[in-house]
């Protein structure tokens, strides 16, 4: 016992000497949210930290679980100056409804904290108002309170949303396994399009999918499926088996891409589609199917399979799919905060080191989070 405390503190130190020399654009922002997680215990209530679309708690004496998200969106990140402020709230709110969704929940209470210039129009304020409560009334949700602030350049709206489920029915990414299929909702790569700034999450579809035993596993699809795919890996410690051939790419990536790979490449990478991607189990996917279609007009896509781990994330071979001439160059992994794009990566340490790693194989998608590379203007 005492030699393993030991070993444990060198371990620690070991790792915090480490910490020293890292930066975050070398660990990409998963990395971080990992170093955060790390070696952190579950308090009283709490039924899922961090690491998922929501954290999940036990309220005291109550059956149901309360599921809690918080994301900002920020000016020049999330969004750029021809985006409408009514847009910008509408955004705010409703990325944290998609994950709320995500765990099965039924978006109920938000708080808004808005940190904004000192000089800023109130006119624009209330605007921004505006489209949170646009938001917040299509799903029922009440903006119960939050904060103000003043901040130098740059507008912030950091929304923190909670929902509410009964305990069975929450979905979290861990629950996919071998054999189950893998499904997306609507159509992918539209972000580009300006879609992200006024899309409505699946909140009614995830919310059957979840009451109805049909998911597994599930999460929204923020930053590009490629990306959010390997997430939902790590977290079921699973592999995943694509068909290319069927991903539903959307209108907009067709009208902007001629090739199939290009068409392809902007369904894998393409960020802020905020559809579904869910796994259901072999046997339940006939009745998924008939239910779905009595249900909803919004296509369902079978996108692939769930594989053993050791599978990695691969793409099913079609006849007439030629892996050599499909990806000349490589697919993109997700967008991430902090990793430094190829353009800029320069020639030191790790930020060469992750801009050589983005370069995968064609057929390929296997990264991790300090392989993840690639920023996108106007998000
Ligand atoms: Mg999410």
């Amino acid at each position: 016992m005492e030699i393993e405390a030991a070993h444990g503190k060198l371990a620690e130190a070991e790792m915090e000497k480490q910490d020293e020399a890292v930066r975050l654009s070398e660990i990409g922002e998963f990395g971080w949210i990992r170093r955060i997680a790390r070696g952190r215990r579950a308090g009283r209530g709490v039924v899922l930290g961090i690491g998922d679309d929501a954290a999940v708690v036990r309220p005291s004496g109550g059956k149901k679980r309360l599921l809690i998200t918080c994301d900002p969106v920020i000016e020049g990140v999330h969004f750029d100056s021809t985006a409408t402020d009514e847009q910008i709230g509408w955004k705010a709110m409703m990325r944290n409804v998609s994950d709320l969704a995500a765990m099965g929940g039924e978006p109920r209470w938000a708080l808004v904290s808005a940190a904004l210039p000192r000089d800023f129009p109130l006119r624009r304020a209330l605007a921004i108002q505006r489209g949170l409560d646009r938001a917040a009334r299509r799903f029922g949700v009440t903006i119960v309170g939050g904060d103000t602030a003043r901040r130098r350049g740059a507008l912030q709206i950091t929304v923190t949303a909670l929902g509410e489920a009964p305990a069975r029915e929450v979905t979290t990414r861990a629950g996919a396994r071998p054999g189950h299929a893998l499904f997306v909702t609507g159509s992918l790569g539209g972000s580009r399009q300006r879609k992200h700034r006024t899309f409505v999450p699946r909140v009614t579809e995830a919310r059957f999918l979840a009451s109805r035993g049909f998911a597994s596993a599930m999460m929204d699809l923020s930053d590009g499926l490629a990306g959010d795919l390997e997430r939902l890996r790590e977290r079921s410690e699973v592999g995943f088996e694509i068909f290319f051939e069927k991903l539903p790419v959307s209108a907009a990536a067709r009208r902007a891409e001629v090739s199939r790979a290009g068409r392809v490449r902007r369904a894998m990478e393409d960020g802020e589609d905020y559809e579904l991607v869910f796994t259901t189990p072999r046997s339940k996917v006939a009745r998924l199917r008939r239910e779905w279609a009595r249900r909803f007009r919004l296509r369902l896509t079978e996108i692939g399979v769930v594989r053993e781990k050791k599978f990695g994330i691969r793409r099913a071979l079609a006849p007439g799919w030629r892996a050599a001439s499909l990806f000349p160059g490589t697919i993109r992994a997700a967008y991430d905060h902090f990793l430094v794009p190829q353009s800029a990566a320069g020639k030191s340490g790790g930020a060469a080191r992750g801009s050589r790693n983005t370069r995968v194989r064609p057929g390929e998608l296997r990264q991790n989070a300090r392989r993840r590379a690639g920023r996108r203007a106007g998000r």
